[in-house]
């Protein structure tokens, strides 16, 4: 089994719904995002999967939550915006492009930072064999 790691950062607002305490005001973040993703069989080149790919898939799904209030944006709007729901959200989103890759991978951790000293994990179950 091999893993490959990217990192993202952003910067957004939310409130949390049904929260007794401060985080139930709208304040910021500045957002860490590690996505580890893992596959059994290395390509003809040696790759898991080009980390140049990763990155632009982790990109791609951070890009809508770049400064905005997350509270307003699907599924946030729904969904309170905590880092856990965040990691899935993520998790999920990079799953759905990670189909693409030629090589099968799947995600296997999406870490989400809230602030240095704190951060929600996600763990999918497996996808792929
Ligand atoms: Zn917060």
């Amino acid at each position: 089994m091999f893993e490959v790691a990217v990192e993202h950062t952003f910067a957004a607002g939310h409130a949390l719904r049904h929260y007794k305490g401060k985080c139930e005001n709208v304040h910021g973040h500045n957002y860490k995002i590690r996505v580890i993703v893992r596959g059994e069989k290395l390509d003809s080149i040696g790759m898991l999967m080009d980390f140049v790919q990763l990155k632009k898939y982790l990109r791609d799904t951070c890009e809508p939550m770049d400064h905005v209030f997350l509270n307003e944006l699907p599924p946030f709007d729904t969904l309170n915006p905590t880092a856990e729901n965040m990691a899935i959200h993520i998790g999920q989103s990079m799953q759905a492009l990670l189909a693409n890759n030629p090589n099968p991978v799947e995600v296997a951790e999406v870490k989400v930072w809230e602030t240095d000293i704190q951060s929600a994990t996600y763990r999918p179950p497996a996808y792929v064999s």
